[in-house]
């Protein structure tokens, strides 16, 4: 059962083959940390981890790169707009640093949360100003780029098969009347290395070849991956509103700084949408996961949530598509409860379950061959083919949850033991009742009492 994935750049599904023996190497683009990531932004990741997971199901090691964009993400994609990170330190009244540790710790929480393991390396943008400055160089001594009055840019027209991601040329893509041109020669050129306006105003600036300033965001992408997984890597994932500009460009500079092509899989995720509509400031939707905790929502019945859709289909959110999937979670880890473990591993589901993630991680699918076994009546081995398939849903299908019992009621639960002890039947009836009255159930099993909440 050979893994297939789809190659945005095909636009077709191929066989996956790892340029290394076992070992896979994974960039994903990373979060700018300015802000809260959203819960449209976490279905990205989610994705990226879904693929890490199938491939650690096929018996592949990873090695997962994941960047950190903390300077040079400007507010306009045309690199125009102010930097991100420097207008939340000043409206925040911070540090770009304490900015960038702040919303990147949260971001780690909520991989917690939502189970995603975390890349085998964080890189931050700003640990990496040499390897950027020594790519840039590379890509003008090959004749690349061009000096503007606000910095330093590549020269698309110069690359033959420059927007080849994208489909540019399919899509005709000419020097718009909508687009400011200003000093760059085509629409499509980009900063590499942007001067500062005033030297000495910005927080985050260093010195370079060409002047005071600070990198581009798509160069910081180019420069990290090589950095850590060479110049030959296997994929390379990120949202679908990448491929345009952001990785389009960074396939330019890898073209131009080695000669040949660097990525072998370029893969995206859809989109999470709200009323239609990517999840964004104007449309709403922009919960964060905390926020959905505190309206009583589990992240890992987001998780859920997201495991209903293929990832390169839009999903769309609202809040009551959220309770069901709750309300799902919830129901199949009652009937997993349930389940007696007999048997071994069901091979004959867990095959189809193999075909399916294999089939470019076809997770609603997989979901759908879960269901079924735990539907059919005379299969047996249920609980350790559960138990397989979870390592690829990141579930914790077979987790029973801990629930907090409070003093008061772990008091009345020893008391009542002890009259047991002592025979006292009638006393321990009487507080059974007593407890049970207090929202809490009790289970005499042979190791003792079980507390459960009713
Ligand atoms: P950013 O922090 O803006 O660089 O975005 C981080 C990641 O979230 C990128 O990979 C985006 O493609 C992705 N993303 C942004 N909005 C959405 C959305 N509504 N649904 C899914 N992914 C998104
Ligand atoms: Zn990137």
């Amino acid at each position: 059962m050979a893994l297939k994935l789809y190659n945005t750049l095909t636009r077709k599904k191929e066989i996956f083959k790892p340029i290394k023996n076992k070992t896979v190497g994974i960039y994903t683009c990373g979060p700018t940390v300015y802000s809260y990531q959203h819960i449209g932004n976490l279905r990205s990741y989610v994705f990226a981890d879904t693929l890490k997971k199938v491939l650690f199901y096929n018996g592949y090691k990873v090695k997962h790169v994941m960047n950190v964009t903390d300077v040079g993400h400007l507010s306009s994609d045309a690199d125009t707009g102010e930097d991100k990170i420097e207008k939340a330190a000043q409206k925040e009244k911070k540090t770009a640093s304490e900015i960038t540790e702040y919303y990147w710790k949260i971001f780690k929480d909520d991989f917690k949360k939502l189970n995603i393991i975390e890349p085998d390396i964080w890189s931050k943008a700003t640990d990496h100003i040499k390897e950027q400055i020594e790519l840039i160089k590379k890509l003008e001594k090959n004749g690349y780029t061009y000096k503007t009055n606000d910095g330093i840019y590549f020269n698309t027209a110069k690359l033959k098969n420059y927007g080849e991601l994208a489909q540019l040329k399919k899509q005709k893509l000419q020097a718009g009347k909508r687009i400011k041109l200003g000093e760059k020669k085509n629409i499509t050129d980009f900063a590499l290395w942007k001067f500062s306006e005033k030297p000495g105003t910005r927080q985050q600036e260093w010195q370079s070849p060409w002047g005071i300033g600070f990198p581009g965001w798509h160069i910081e992408c180019s420069a990290m991956s090589m950095e850590y997984l060479g110049e030959r890597f296997d994929i390379h994932t990120g949202g679908i509103d990448h491929i345009s500009i952001h990785h389009t460009n960074e396939i330019a500079q890898n073209q131009v700084a080695t000669g040949h092509r660097v990525v072998n899989f370029w893969m995206h995720g859809a989109f999470l949408t709200f009323k239609g509509e990517k999840v964004s400031k104007s449309k709403g939707g922009l919960y964060t996961i905390s926020e959905l905790e505190e309206k009583g929502f589990s992240p890992l019945a987001y998780r859920y949530l997201l495991l209903t859709a293929h990832y390169r289909s839009p999903l769309e959110f609202s809040l009551e598509s959220l309770k069901k999937a709750q309300e799902g979670y919830e129901r199949l880890k009652n009937i997993i409860g349930e389940t007696r473990a007999d048997g071994k591993i069901n091979n004959k589901y867990l095959d189809d379950f193999n075909k399916t993630i294999n089939d470019d991680l076809d997770i609603p699918k997989a979901m759908s061959v879960l269901w079924k076994l735990l539907r059919d009546k005379k299969a047996m081995g249920k609980i350790k083919t559960i138990k397989e398939m979870d390592r690829v849903f990141g579930l914790d299908l077979l987790k029973k949850e801990e629930i907090k019992i409070p003093k008061e009621i772990k008091k009345l639960v020893k008391e009542r033991e002890n009259a047991r002890k002592n025979k006292d039947w009638k006393k321990s009836d009487e507080l059974r009742t007593k407890i049970k009255s207090l929202g809490y159930w009790i289970e005499d099993t042979g190791k003792g009492a079980k507390v459960k909440k009713i």
